[in-house]
């Protein structure tokens, strides 16, 4: 059971967000996490690499914990918050 546990534990995901219909398209975010995000080339807006689209056109993706820091710095980085993490317990990061 313990080790289960602590399965469960090294397995934490997160929750990546992207509110796009506030992107204002200054390309930061795919700057500094090219391996997760680009510019849409029809309406110049940011995306999520194979991010899922929402039917409130935000955009999501579940990431793993080694994945977090790099999607952090894109965070930091948006002029306009609109890059949002949120833990499997439902804490907000960014
Ligand atoms: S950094 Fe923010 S505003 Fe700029 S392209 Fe990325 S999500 Fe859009």
């Amino acid at each position: 059971m313990e080790a289960q546990q602590s399965e469960t534990k090294d397995k934490k995901t997160f929750l990546l967000e992207h509110d796009r219909p506030n992107c204002i398209s200054c390309g930061a975010c795919a700057s500094v996490t090219p391996q997760f995000w680009e510019m849409n080339k029809d309406d110049g807006k940011s995306d999520i690499i194979n991010g899922k689209h929402r039917h409130d056109e935000w955009q999501e993706l579940t990431i793993k914990e080694k994945d977090l820091q790099c999607n952090k710095e894109a965070a930091d980085v948006c002029p306009v918050n609109v890059i949002h993490l949120t833990d499997d317990d439902g804490n907000k990061i960014t």
